[in-house]
């Protein structure tokens, strides 16, 4: 324990919720806030969603439409751990940042709504998790409404998402008769409506009659039963599968009602994994390592309107950031001074004086630093965490005054590098394409161009709709790109893809291009 105490690397616990709408993200970030004391008032987050007002022009669009657009981090201490709490935008339209989020944590909590089960958002953002075997740790909420018997939930984690499961806790009596959960490795109780830091009370198993109690008398004997057959039945946790990814530890919950959120914080504290190292091209860098590292997963522009500022959001990795450090742009070569980095907290932002692994800091800049870049003390890392997706729709862009391509092509220059959208200069010298995951990207985007640019802007279809990057064998790839000068482009970076207009035609040339491979995962840079 002391050893964590004084290792600030092994105290760190840096997560996103994943979730479908309305599964109770927003509740449990709320209960989780209060548990750690980062504030006072519970709806604070909300709070926070509903006044937005002053922050900037194109935000207009996230405030019309009630959604939140946004990524924050929220840290907050609990048990002797710092936990920081890497909020994802909640709209689906979104969910490109939601995607890069995901590769600046080192765990996750998937909410999950249990009347639903398994909804298709969660799934999405679970697949994202899976790619880097993401640890996940479940979170059954709405136990205090009618939901859908716990074993077919489990089932249903088990085979839409081939994930193990090892229920935790395990709901006494369901819908109304809900009356607390049964911890099923230590045979404790929690009471429903029980202060939220009382102790759970020791039981002699489930027929001890202190259960029987709980549960309206028609339904004691079925509850009981479910009990014992979940403790005799279930897969125990097996904390090595987590961390591998394989398995979820499940509990089960109500958000609102403040009730299973202990048992999640202290799983988090216990077993969520504190930063690991990362991988860099040349080497593996070691969070406890001396030297600060870090990249930046999210580019967040004009947060504040007076000063018409980007903050790059870099998550450290290893060594210890302090406030006036001089760091390198592995990209440029080039040195920056972290003067003014800062922390986010659900209000407001303050000056970080220092950093460790895990936390993330926004660093204010004019336009020197992009999505994927890494800031290091000197050393030549690359590290190559944040992935770009392929967008699912692709559109030319159509100027109103044809006099200013050159400024439309510097906007959108910028608005990829930002992130915001995806840029695709075709090989043929024809206009260029951009491309998002959410059509409310494109929205935002025709706002921004004209707001920050003067540009008005319209969006034309294009004829493909499919988008892949494209690696190979230099001679090989060369000669592709040649067969087909129309259909491939170049992205941001100068990374071929090739453009498809149906999934028929990018079977039929994978087929024809076997030695070709066609991606719709990239690493940036
Ligand atoms: P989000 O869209 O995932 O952020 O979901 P919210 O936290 O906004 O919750 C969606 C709705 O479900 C709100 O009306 C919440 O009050 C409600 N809700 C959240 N958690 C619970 C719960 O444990 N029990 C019940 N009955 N309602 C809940």
């Amino acid at each position: 324990m002391s050893l964590t105490e004084n290792d600030p690397v092994a105290r760190r616990r840096t997560f996103a919720i994943i979730s479908h709408p309305d599964a109770g993200k927003t509740t449990l970030t709320e209960k989780l806030l209060l548990f750690g004391g980062a504030i006072q008032l519970a709806g604070e987050v909300r709070a926070k969603a509903n006044r937005r007002q002053t922050r900037s022009d194109w935000m207009d669009i996230e405030r019309q439409r009630g959604i939140s657009v946004v990524t924050s981090v929220m840290t907050f201490e609990h048990a002797g751990c710092v936990f920081n709490l890497l909020d994802t935008p909640g709209h689906e339209d979104f969910s490109e940042d939601t995607y890069r989020t995901l590769s600046a944590v080192d765990s996750a909590v998937m909410v999950i709504d249990a009347a639903r089960g398994i909804e298709s958002r969660t799934r999405k953002l679970f697949e994202v998790c899976r790619l880097r075997d993401i640890p996940i740790v479940t979170f059954i909420n709405k136990l205090d409404r009618e939901t859908r018997d716990p074993f077919d939930l489990l089932d249903e984690i088990e085979k839409v998402l081939a994930l193990d499961t090892a229920p935790m806790t395990w709901p006494i009596g369901r819908g109304r008769a809900f009356a607390g959960t049964y911890d099923l490795a230590r045979n404790m109780i929690r009471k429903l409506d029980s202060d939220v830091t009382a102790p759970m009370t020791p039981v002699d198993g489930p027929r001890d009659p202190v259960i029987r109690a709980l549960l309206p008398a028609h339904e004691a004997d079925a509850a009981i039963d479910e009990l014992e057959l979940a403790r005799d039945a279930c897969r125990p946790f097996d904390e090595q599968a987590y961390l591998e990814g394989h398995l979820t530890p499940v509990f089960f919950g109500s958000a609102l009602r403040t009730f299973g959120v202990a048992d999640l914080i202290n799983a988090l504290a216990t077993f969520a994994p504190p930063p690991k190292g990362l991988q860099a091209e040349s080497r593996f860098v070691e969070a406890h390592e001396k030297k600060m590292s870090g990249f930046v997963f999210k580019i967040q522009a004009n947060m504040d309107p007076n000063h018409r500022d980007r903050i790059a959001f870099m998550r450290v990795s290893s060594g210890r950031l302090t406030r006036g450090m001089k760091a390198k742009l592995v990209r440029t070569g080039k040195p920056m001074a972290l003067n003014a980095p800062q922390f986010f907290f659900a209000q407001e932002r303050a000056l970080a004086e220092e950093a460790y692994p895990g936390d993330v800091v926004g660093i204010p800049n004019h336009g020197t630093l992009r999505i994927g870049d890494t800031l290091t003390e000197g050393e030549d890392l690359v590290f190559r965490g944040v992935p770009s997706f392929a967008p699912e729709i692709l559109r030319r862009v159509k100027l109103t005054d044809a006099m200013k391509a050159k400024k439309l092509r510097e906007a959108l220059q910028q608005m990829a590098e930002e992130g915001v959208v995806q840029t695709f200069v075709p090989y043929d010298g024809s206009g260029a394409m951009v491309g998002v995951v959410g059509a409310l990207q494109l929205d935002v985007l025709a706002e921004r161009l004209q707001a920050e640019y003067g540009l008005p802007v319209s969006f034309e279809p294009s004829r493909f709709e499919i988008c892949r990057w494209v690696t190979g064998e230099a001679t090989e790839l060369n000669k592709f790109l040649a067969a087909y000068p129309s259909s491939t482009a170049s992205d941001l970076d100068g990374a071929p893809v090739f453009l498809a207009t149906s999934a028929f035609t990018l079977r039929y040339e994978q087929e024809r291009w076997p030695s070709i491979t066609f991606s719709d995962i990239k690493d940036y840079q």
